[in-house]
């Protein structure tokens, strides 16, 4: 229920972090604090190593000392005084029965007799039944217990919860903040590789570590293949829905977002190195030779790509919308673009 020693602050939350220090420092930190950031910028990075430093027995500088007794429970990943909670895999909501848990958890008596605290990743992934069960917890918490809520999406959470905040916005890294933080998790890799993958992540550094660690470079092609095929009328739209919406839903959507934004760039810049890989290179020529008219086709390229990220907003909601009706339809649009019939 807990994780190992965090240390390292990403360097975009540096301010954020100080303003958390100044607050544990004069004895105003909240008791309950929802920390807010877009999806895969590090924020539960961030409430882990706070969690870490609250349950510090001698702070350094601002910082877990990585050497007392909770230090190094923490180090261990099992600290009884900290408990993450967040959706069990597979599933998209926190259940009401981890609520219940969490709720006997803190009726208990601290391990160490100092703070307990409570991560939630994320608040909008409460279902109304979960939220109802933290309220009282929320509003009448006992004095050790702090929560830290974590959001993608504040507006999203249940104002009976938020409206119990306080609320701690942390803010996204730019470009070239994300770049060097990856090149030094990765001193390895090319800085050419790491631009196509913040880039083909949409600029979000913890997803972008997560497909560079991985093999899904090698995946990112094969979805571009597919869409490849698709926009050439080689295969079915509906058979390419078919094929991915029960298992790779999000990775599809993330590979079409990532080539119509990447597409309608080129055709207003007309810059050939906003394209990377060799599929997206034959679908940028493939649509010149559709449509010369640049500035048309990229309004249309960039109308899709406002779908896309719809259907990518909803998928992320937990919420239900029929995947495959929905990847239809827009995979048979992406074939409208190519400018031949639109298939049945
Ligand atoms: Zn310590």
């Amino acid at each position: 229920m807990s994780s190992a020693l965090i240390t390292g602050l990403l360097p975009w939350h540096n301010s954020a972090w100080q303003q958390a220090q100044t607050q544990l420092e004069a004895g105003q930190f909240s008791h309950a604090t929802l920390i807010s950031a877009g999806a895969d910028t590090g924020k539960r990075h961030f409430a882990l190593m706070l969690a870490q430093r609250i349950l510090c027995r001698s702070p350094q500088q601002g910082f877990a000392c990585g050497a007392c007794v909770s230090c190094k429970l923490n180090a261990a990943g099992n600290n009884p005084d900290l408990m993450l909670v967040a959706p069990e895999e597979k599933s998209k909501i926190i259940k009401v029965d981890q609520i219940r848990e969490l709720k006997k958890y803190i009726e208990t008596t601290s391990h160490a007799l100092g703070k307990r605290i409570i991560v939630l990743d994320t608040a909008e992934h409460l279902n109304v039944n979960g939220a109802n069960a933290l309220l009282k917890s929320l509003e009448e918490p006992p004095a050790d217990v702090v929560f830290l809520l974590l959001s993608d999406r504040p507006r999203s959470v249940l104002a009976t919860i938020s409206s119990r905040c306080v609320s701690l916005k942390l803010p996204a890294p730019d470009k070239q903040q994300a770049l060097d933080w990856l090149q030094a998790q990765l001193p390895q890799s090319k800085g050419e590789r790491l631009e196509y993958a913040l880039d083909y992540t949409q600029g979000r550094p913890m997803a972008a570590l997560a497909v560079l660690s991985s093999d899904q470079d090698s995946e990112q092609e094969q979805f571009g293949v597919a869409l490849l095929k698709t926009l050439r009328h080689e295969e079915l739209a509906t058979r390419t829905a078919g094929r991915y919406y029960k298992t790779h839903a999000g990775e599809l959507l993330e590979t079409l977002a990532y080539w119509l934004s990447s597409l309608a760039k080129f055709q207003v810049t007309g810059n050939q190195h906003v394209l990377k890989g060799d599929s997206l290179h034959q679908a940028a020529n493939l649509l010149n030779t559709a449509n010369p008219d640049s500035g048309r086709q990229a309004r249309r390229l960039l109308q899709l790509y406002e779908q896309v990220s719809q259907a990518q907003t909803q998928l992320a909601g937990g919420g239900n919308p029929n995947m495959q009706l929905l990847l239809e339809d827009l995979l048979l649009q992406l074939q409208s673009l190519s400018g031949k019939e639109l298939q049945a």
